[in-house]
Parts: C-alpha cells; sequence; structure tokens
C-alpha cells in the first residue's frame, strides 16, 4: 500500500494476508481459531468430537506444535501436522533491558519478515506491547515503526503468537496487553478483532477486554467501531500536539481527522462506553513542549474523561527531535492540571534497547543498525 495514499484514504477492516505456505495447507491456521472452527475441522479428519476440545486446549496453552499434543494419536498429529497451519513464532533476537529488565523480542514471520515486541514486568504485573502490522503507513515523524511504510497486515494468529512467545520464553503469564507496537491497529481491524475475541474467549484464555489497551493514531471510523464491538477495551489516541499546525507536522493522518473532529469522537467514545481514555502526548523539546501548548491542550481537554499521558521522546535516528527537559515536563503537567486534567509523566521503559514507544522496527531484515 502506498503510505501517503493510506494517510489520506483509510480503511477500518483490511483482510489479513495469508502466507503461500498458508494456503497451499487444506485446513485452516488453527492458531487463531476457535473450538467451533476446530470442532469442524475434526469433522473433516472423521475423527471423534472430542478432539475438538483437546486440540483447541493445547493451542490455549499456546504449545509450539501439533507434536507436542501428546494426547492425540500419532496418526492424527501427523495429519494435522501436513494439512493444518499452527502458525509458531521464534525469536530471531532478545534484547534485555540493563535498566528494567524489559525483553525485546524479534520475532521472524513464515514469510520471511520479522516484527517486535515487548515484554515489561510492573509492580501491578507483567505486560506485553505487540505489533498490529509489519511497518506502519501513517508516517508519524517521530517514530521508528513507520521508516518503511506498511509491508503487510498480521493475521490474528501471529498477534496471539506474539503474546504466546513471550510466555513460552519468560515463563511468566502476561496480564496485559498493549496493542501498541509497530502499525497501526484499527486499519487492521479485521484481525485485531479476531485476536481480541480469541484472548477473551472464556472457554480459551478467558482474559478480561479490560486487560487490553487498543493505541491508535485517530482513525475516527476505527474508534467508532472499538467502541461499538469492545466497548471495555481501553483506547489510547496518540494525539502529540495540542492542534492542527503541529500535529500535521508530526503525523500526517490529521490531514484526514483533525484535531477538534478527533477529541469529539474520543469524547463520545467516553460518554459510550463509561471508560477513561487514555492520550499519549510524546514530549518534544521547542516542538510541543512549551507552556503555551500545555494551556492550549489544557483548554482541550478539560471536563472530559481522560488521561494524558506525558511521555519523553525516545530518540529515533531518523527524526532529528530532541526530547524534553524533565523541567518543561513539571510544567506542562502542572499547567494541565490547573484545568483539572490529571497526567502523568511516564517512565519509558525499555530505552536502553529502543524498546520503548516509537522505537519498534521491522527487523533486522531491512538493515536497520540498531537492531544489535
Ligand atoms: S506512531 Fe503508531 S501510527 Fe504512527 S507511524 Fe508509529 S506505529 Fe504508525
Amino acid at each position: 500500500m502506498n503510505k501517503n495514499k493510506a494517510a489520506h484514504k483509510p480503511e477500518t477492516a483490511i483482510e489479513s494476508e495469508r502466507t503461500d505456505k498458508a494456503e497451499a495447507r487444506l485446513l485452516p491456521d488453527l492458531r487463531a481459531a476457535g473450538l467451533d472452527e476446530i470442532a469442524a475441522v475434526v469433522r473433516q479428519l472423521e475423527q471423534p468430537a472430542y478432539r475438538a476440545q483437546q486440540i483447541f486446549d493445547w493451542i490455549q496453552k499456546g504449545i509450539r506444535s501439533f507434536a507436542d499434543m501428546t494426547n492425540l494419536p500419532a496418526d492424527l498429529r501427523r495429519r494435522l501436522a501436513e494439512e493444518a497451519e499452527l502458525t509458531t513464532l521464534e525469536a530471531l533476537k532478545i534484547q534485555i533491558s540493563k535498566i528494567d529488565q524489559t525483553r525485546k523480542y524479534l520475532f521472524g514471520l513464515a514469510d520471511g519478515e520479522a516484527i517486535e515486541s515487548v515484554y515489561m514486568e510492573h509492580s501491578y504485573g507483567t505486560s506485553g506491547c505487540i505489533s498490529s502490522q509489519v511497518g506502519c503507513a501513517m508516517s508519524c515523524s517521530f517514530c521508528a515503526s513507520t521508516q518503511g511504510g506498511l509491508v503487510r497486515q498480521l493475521s490474528a494468529a501471529e498477534m496471539i503468537e506474539q503474546v504466546n512467545a513471550m510466555e513460552r520464553d519468560t515463563g511468566q503469564p502476561i496480564s496485559r496487553i498493549d496493542v501498541m507496537g509497530s502499525g497501526e491497529p484499527l486499519l487492521n481491524y479485521a484481525n485485531l478483532s479476531r485476536f481480541l475475541e480469541r484472548m477473551h474467549d472464556p472457554r480459551g484464555r478467558n482474559m478480561s477486554y479490560r486487560a487490553f489497551t487498543v493505541s491508535t493514531c485517530g482513525i475516527i471510523p476505527g474508534i467508532e467501531a472499538l467502541g461499538r464491538d469492545f466497548p471495555q477495551v481501553n483506547l489510547a489516541i496518540s494525539l502529540h500536539a495540542p492542534n492542527d499546525v503541529i500535529r500535521q507536522q508530526l503525523m500526517p493522518i490529521n490531514r484526514s481527522y483533525p484535531v477538534k473532529e478527533l477529541l469529539a469522537v474520543c469524547k463520545a467514545h467516553a460518554d459510550r462506553t463509561g471508560r477513561q481514555l487514555t492520550y499519549e502526548y510524546i514530549l518534544i523539546a521547542g516542538v510541543n513542549n512549551k507552556s503555551e501548548h500545555a494551556a492550549e491542550l489544557a483548554n482541550r481537554l478539560a471536563g472530559s474523561l481522560c488521561h494524558v499521558n506525558l511521555i519523553f521522546l525516545n530518540p529515533v535516528t531518523e527524526s532529528g527531535y530532541k526530547p524534553s527537559s524533565m523541567a518543561a515536563a513539571r510544567v506542562f503537567t502542572e499547567l494541565l492540571a490547573k484545568k483539572g486534567v490529571s497526567s502523568t509523566i511516564r517512565k519509558s521503559m525499555g530505552a536502553d534497547i529502543d524498546g520503548a514507544c516509537g522505537q519498534l522496527r521491522r527487523s533486522s531484515v531491512t538493515g536497520h543498525k540498531d537492531i544489535k
């Protein structure tokens, strides 16, 4: 997809792309299949109905291959391996932060592409930040993920497997999931929906929708769809500017969805769902971190059910932007508070391994120097 075109004509749903390998199989990818879909496969294979539950349970445990389904007959395991897909991600590289033990994973995909995901430990539990697309078409000027444009959508199976693979490596269940890695999730809505449904399935992982946060650069039709279909899922908006002039400089999507329109839809979303929205605001020295910017933002957000996360820019070689000083960040948060807008100066995790916001990239296969 042409990235400029995508910025002007966003779509809320793009069908998942399947690999040639997957298309060669007779049966579907079972990684993101529901119990009913697995039951249909079991019928197709003329196996007893109870096998569906067994297969489903193994997949929920995040096993790596059909061969690991040890309570299935060897012949059935062999047939599944030959005829069905079970997307499995292997880490090509794992970097561990010396600052906070955050782990950044580079996962290889079946078609030779690669994506990054991040695992974090907090006082309240564990969280995973996953990618929703290979690359990104949105061209935000401070972000590493968009440097090579959009390559393709990630399937729901590839999103689920990012979580599984981090859990397999750490041995820890992930309790919160942020869809905040590379990509714009609301432009991969069909696969995002399937991912959320599968992770929430009470017969499977049974994760509360409230454990998920979907972050968007402000795709209005997608925000409306998410509010309608998944009202309990947390919504984070990458705002990063108080007005159209600055936002357009940072985020080309603002030409399609200007600040006033976006904030009106966000307010309607919060009213409809009763859920507090988060606005992400990366503080960039001299660009959007001055007192006048804080005052303008405070005026726009006053009275809304929201919280502002103020984030220090994590420098990306290509952008040339510099992070704000702590002093400017403190003034910013005080000015927001004066208008009753709550905010937090957020600690970036994994900054020493380029694992923080805006630093995730496609892969080492693209030849970026800073994937070590
Ligand atoms: S900030 Fe998000 S939407 Fe913008 S380019 Fe980066 S990944 Fe894409």
